[in-house]
């Protein structure tokens, strides 16, 4: 079986550099109606979208290239061939995951857009949570006249979905997305740190993480740990639907019940949302002094689950408020 799909991936390799589209042509020019329409959408009001001067968001740069509904011109066989090879192999189940772009110059309406495609690379054989299968990376030259103007890579992965087995509890918590923007944060309590973002322009901490800053617009940044003290900001008693999942295993009482999401207000001034433990859901109150611990969840070898969660502190339950 093995043997058989180490075969698969030679023959895969060999599509790398094959064109999956030549010639391309977008079906519009690039125009005002479909920038404004874009913006609405986006929610996106910049100034420079807008006006005699407009230019297009360049996040739009894939729209030029869409075939729409009525389907794309100018794709080769060889895409759909190593489509065919990857679901005869089994791997019957794509997933795109993620997408990088380049821009070159800003397009502008009345630009008419070309572009090419080739397959840029298929990875080794992966196995992933999804299954087994094949990263493959499709990368598009968009132009104007002569002008490359843009690049965009795609990756899809193409895979064979593993059969999961139902967990005996049935109640197992959903696990965290992790990606570029947040990864450090998840990193960080692997190592059982809480990690604050920081802005290395303006000094302001941030939390939720976030790729740049909202205070000054800088997209540096380092990280400084919580010292793990906070109090309690505000939080919620959740009563239905019931989450098994999320009840607390250290009050027998709740195991069923409702349970208390508490947004943490950490010494260093950020807010974290997160499980308010020690006391019993209908204990927890604004202004309580908590302490930072990690805890593991669910007992999953294959997929272990570690939070932070805040503990009140000895003695001073149902002291405040
Ligand atoms: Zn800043």
């Amino acid at each position: 079986m093995s043997t058989v799909i180490d075969e698969l991936g030679a023959k895969l390799k060999g599509y790398e550099g094959r064109a999956a589209a030549v010639a391309g042509t977008g079906k519009d020019p690039v125009n005002e109606p479909m920038i404004r329409h874009w913006c609405e959408a986006m929610g996106d009001t910049n100034p420079a979208y807008a006006g005699p001067d407009a230019v297009a968001p360049p996040t739009m740069l894939q729209a030029w290239t869409m075939g729409g509904l009525s389907g794309h011109a100018g794709r080769t066989g060889a895409y759909d061939e190593l489509f065919d090879l990857l679901d005869e192999a089994g791997c019957t189940s794509v997933v795109a995951t993620d997408c990088e772009q380049e821009y070159l110059r800003p397009l502008r309406p009345g630009d008419e857009v070309t572009f090419d495609a080739v397959i840029e690379s298929v990875s080794d054989r992966k196995t992933t949570k999804l299954g087994t299968g094949y990263f493959v990376t499709t990368r598009m030259d968009v132009r104007v006249g002569q002008d490359l103007v843009g690049t965009h890579r795609f990756r899809i992965l193409k895979y064979a979905p593993a059969h999961r087995k139902p967990k005996a509890s049935g109640a197992r918590r959903p696990r965290p997305v992790v990606n570029r923007d947040n990864a450090g944060f998840w990193e960080g309590v692997e190592r059982h740190q809480l990690l604050i973002q920081r802005c290395t322009n303006c000094g302001t901490l941030r939390h939720p993480w976030l790729p740049g800053c909202n205070t000054c617009g800088g997209p540096d940044w380092d990280t400084v740990e919580a010292s793990g003290d906070g109090t309690v900001y505000s939080y919620v008693v959740m009563h239905h639907p019931p989450f098994p999942a999320f009840t607390q295993s250290d009050h027998a009482a709740d195991a069923a019940g409702p349970y208390a999401v508490g947004l943490i207000e950490l010494a260093e001034g950020v807010r974290i949302v997160s499980n308010v433990v020690g006391v019993p859901y209908d204990k927890v109150r604004v202004g309580l002094p908590v302490r930072l611990e990690f805890r593991r969840y669910d007992d999953d070898e294959d997929d272990p689950l570690v939070l932070p969660v805040f503990r009140v502190q000895e003695g001073r339950e149902g002291g405040v408020g």
